[in-house]
Order: C-alpha cells, then structure tokens, then sequence
C-alpha cells in the first residue's frame, strides 16, 4: 500500500479485490498520511493512474509545503480529481501543472474552479515569502484555469478507461468525493466531507454502489463534536452577552465556507432578537 513507509489515512479495503487477474493496486499517500495537510494521494492499478487532491500543508512555505512529489512519476498520471479549493487540497496545483512534467487531465466541479481561482490568487498576495520560495505566481494560477476540466455532481466521465464520477460532499460549496472505477474496481474518495446538513450546504451524499475501497478523511474520526445546536448556542450566547454590555465582537473566521455559515447563524439569531437590530455585521 505505502511504498514509502509513510503513515497513510485511514484505508477500508475488501483482500479479495485488491489483488484481480495478478495485478496489484498501489495506493501512495504523498501527504495527509498521519498529518493534516496537503493532502494528495496517489493510486496505480491495471497500468492507470489516478491522483486525488494536489494541496499545501499550511504549517510550511516554499517548497516544504509540497506533498511529496518525487515519490512518483507525474508524466504517467492519466488523471488528478480535486475534491474542494480548500488550500490543503488545491493550492500545490499551479506547481503541478507548470512545474513538473503532469501531462493528464485535471477535473473539479464548477463551483470549486471559480473559487479556486479566486483563493489561490489571494494566497499568493498573501505569501510572505521570498520571490525565490514562491511556488507560482499569478500567472501560473491564469494557465492552470485552463488545463482544469469540470465535471458535474453524478456526472460520468471516461479518461484512459478510467471511469469516475461525484458525489457531493458537504463541507463547502461545490466539494466533491470521487468515485472510480478501474476495471470494475470502485475506489471511493471522500475529501472533506460533512455528513450533517447545515444551513448552506446539503449533507454528503450516501453513494449508491458500495466502493471496494474506500481513502475517507480523518482528521477528526475519533472524536466527538459537541452536537451542532449546542455549539450555536454557546456562540450566540457570548456574542449577545458581550453586546449586552455594550462590548464588541471580532470574529476570526479564517475559512472560506466557514465565514458564511456563522453569517448565516447570525443572521437567524439577529432576526429572532430586535433588539439587536442597531447593532450592525460586518
Ligand atoms: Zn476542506
């Protein structure tokens, strides 16, 4: 499975099907594997070649932030399906594609190109490092817009003999799981995902065939979240009260997604309370 000794995320797999007429089906996690962080996986089976998500870890800069490229090969890699535009999971793209020798196809939803863009452009504005550490710059960011591809959610599309479609995730607009399909063997791959509907964004979806493996994210899997209506209430309640007492209150929302469901909150709970109407949101 590793090939490199690395830890890898939490893998589910039925023996029978990994090993089919002889061949075997290598899964290589470049990151993500026991960190959280650029995530980018890596799968080889019959001779094809899939990798999932191309991201940054967000703790390093220049060229440590990268998952670990020169375990593989990029001109052999038929396909890349990227599941959101969070930084850890799109932002090493640019690099990819204009610095290394990938010559396959790249797919995402609509969704998660438009905001991509718009992201990784802020990103590179707000890198503080030297001209020399720079991954790309904004004009690696314009020519990757156009070797990315879309794909509609339960859209199925064919590359090399390698079938894949989407399911939605959850998690922000326009995230995606990856199904696919290499000689009859289903891989699901499952990003960021939230199963638990929000006031924005449907829950992920349960797909309708069983994948023979599954690569499921896992940075909180063994922990319990407070339920969500209490968590909300104990941010309400220390807002209101701190307003009470004609205090102010800053928000540190660094993720997109993120900002716009605690804005959404906010603005039921100003709804159901007028006398905070003279206090304004920014
Ligand atoms: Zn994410």
């Amino acid at each position: 499975m590793a090939s490199m000794g690395r830890p890898t995320p939490s893998l589910k797999r039925r023996d029978s099907m990994v090993s089919k007429e002889g061949d075997q089906l290598i899964i290589t996690p470049l990151g993500a594997g026991s960190e959280v962080g650029r995530s980018c996986v890596y799968m080889s089976y019959k001779g094809k070649t899939v990798m999932f998500d191309c991201g940054i870890h967000p703790g390093y800069s220049g060229m440590a932030a990268l998952p670990y490229f020169d375990e593989i090969d990029p001109s052999i890699i038929d396909v890349l399906l990227v599941t959101h535009f969070h930084l850890d999971h799109a932002a090493s793209l640019p690099y990819f594609l204009e610095k290394t020798t990938f010559k396959g196809q790249v797919f995402m939803t609509h969704a998660t190109k438009a905001i991509y863009k718009l992201l990784l452009s802020d990103y590179v504005k707000v890198s503080k490092v030297s001209v020399e550490d720079m991954l790309y710059n904004e004009q690696d960011i314009l020519r990757s817009m156009d070797r990315i591809e879309v794909i509609d959610f339960h859209q199925t599309l064919e590359v090399n003999g390698i079938r894949f479609w989407c399911y939605t995730a959850g998690h922000v607009l326009g995230a995606a799981m990856f199904m696919v399909d290499i000689a009859g063997v289903r891989v699901l791959y499952t990003g960021d995902y939230s199963r638990e509907e929000d006031r924005h964004l449907q829950a992920a979806e349960l797909p309708q065939f069983s994948p023979d493996i599954c690569i499921i994210e896992s940075t909180y899997g063994v922990r319990l979240h407070q339920p969500r209506h209490i968590r909300e209430k104990r941010f309400t309640e220390i807002i209101h009260s701190t307003l009470s007492q004609g205090g102010r209150v800053l928000i540190l929302a660094f993720a997109l997604g993120r900002a716009q469901e605690l804005l959404l909150i906010l603005d039921e709970y100003w709804s159901n309370h007028p006398e905070l109407h003279n206090i304004p949101i920014y």
